[in-house]
């Protein structure tokens, strides 16, 4: 295990200052705080002997049944049975590690990938092979060719990992004819795919794509998380896995942690039963494409030539490419002098590549410091240039 380098800069960046477009922090406070607080009240108060007690390890089953409500958005039918909570979707990256990882197995990843899932998997040795995206997500000729070669060289590949939806960090989304592509060649290699879906109701145009999970059943872990929807503090996400694959999930979560926090499981349910949790994340999202829009604008209007840049269409993150020649690792620290933070596009790759990008997030800052930190940053990327 290796320090995460983006926990390294949130020690710095939080500085008032520093312009973040760093962190990858949901804007919470645009909830009815006072609405949740009373409902937490409530909930210890009258149902405090069950909220304040041991729970299970597979998740309470009335929340179950709540996730697939949520899941039926993207055209998943599920069952509550084969729904396992988790601490967040993070430790449901732990799980499957845990349960399928073992020293030297190959995990095919996007490059590049969501960097707490790349942590993950070295702590369980996994050797990350990195496939390739552009603007319509993963790329299957890239795909096919790497699993052809993995299995010419008698690899075990465990399973491809992919974020469809508004990547992180890349900030794209993989396409509907992709979508179908991908799951033919794992069907073709008898790979599995693990579909880690935080921001797959945060689009900021259409309604939901179609999860990779709603057209195979049998391969497709999916990954979910109330994390960007409600609240990441309450620690709620998911897992929905064939049976077999749910067993011995919840085997490895009692091992873990014997049991969930009832209070947060119960908050969350309470919440979806009760509140306007739709039109909830539909403010969530008219904040988001509001940040989106300065962050587009700003990087259009301000960015010296040479820069490339992603659209998001929904999340939190866009994904840049500087200029030939600059490194987006050494040129941190002026950045931070200059009082604006960005993560460096290494952290993203198993392989120490990334040098040229970083990801920019517009998901925290209201758009007046957007456009001001994209001003910092350009400043500093001009100077860079000069040198
Ligand atoms: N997967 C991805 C792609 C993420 O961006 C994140 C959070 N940044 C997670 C998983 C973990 O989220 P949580 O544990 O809060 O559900």
């Amino acid at each position: 295990m290796v320090a995460s380098e983006i926990r390294a800069l949130f020690a710095v960046a939080s500085r008032p200052e520093i312009v973040s477009l760093a962190g990858g922090m949901p804007s919470v406070s645009a909830l009815p705080l006072d609405v949740v607080g009373e409902m937490l009240g409530e909930l210890t108060a009258r149902r405090g002997s069950e909220a304040l007690q041991y729970g299970s390890a597979q998740g309470d089953p009335e929340l179950r049944e709540r996730i697939c409500e949520v899941m039926a958005l993207e055209g998943v039918r599920a069952s509550a049975d084969d729904v396992v909570v988790t601490v967040g979707s993070q430790q449901g990256l732990d799980l499957l590690a845990r349960i399928f990882v073992d020293p030297g197995d190959v995990v095919v990843a996007e490059a590049p990938s969501y960097v707490g899932a790349l942590g993950t998997f070295a702590a369980y040795q996994a050797e990350v092979a990195h496939v390739p995206l552009d603007d319509a997500g993963l790329i299957p000729a890239a795909l096919r060719e790497t699993l052809g070669r993995l299995r010419r060289e008698g690899r075990r590949v465990k399973f491809l990992y992919t974020v469809p939806n508004f990547h992180n960090p890349a900030g794209v989304t993989l396409s509907a004819a992709r979508r179908a592509e991908v799951l033919d060649i794992c069907a073709a290699h008898d790979v599995l795919v693990v579909e880690d879906n935080p921001y797959g109701l945060l689009g900021f145009d259409e309604a939901p794509l179609r999860a990779l999970r709603a057209d195979d059943a049998d391969r497709v872990i999916y990954l979910g998380s109330f994390s960007k929807t409600f609240a990441p503090g309450f620690r709620i996400g998911w897992v929905l896995a064939p049976h077999a694959v749910r067993a011995k999930l919840v085997l490895a979560a009692e091992s873990a942690m014997l049991s969930h926090s009832n209070l947060s499981q119960f908050a969350v349910r309470e919440y979806l039963a009760t509140q306007p949790w739709k039109q909830q994340i539909k403010a969530f999202r008219e904040l988001y494409r509001e940040r989106r829009d300065t962050m587009l604008d700003s990087l259009a209007d301000l960015m010296p030539e040479g820069c490339a840049w992603t659209r998001p269409a929904g999340g939190f993150y866009v994904w840049l490419t500087l200029p030939e020649g600059l490194d987006a690792k050494a040129m941190a620290p002026r950045a931070i002098a200059a009082r604006v933070a960005y993560v460096p596009g290494t952290g993203f790759y198993a392989d120490g590549t990334g040098h040229r990008h970083m990801r920019l997030s517009y998901c925290y800052p209201e758009p007046a410091r957007i456009r001001e930190g994209v001003r910092r940053l350009a400043a500093v990327v001009e100077q860079e240039l000069s040198l």
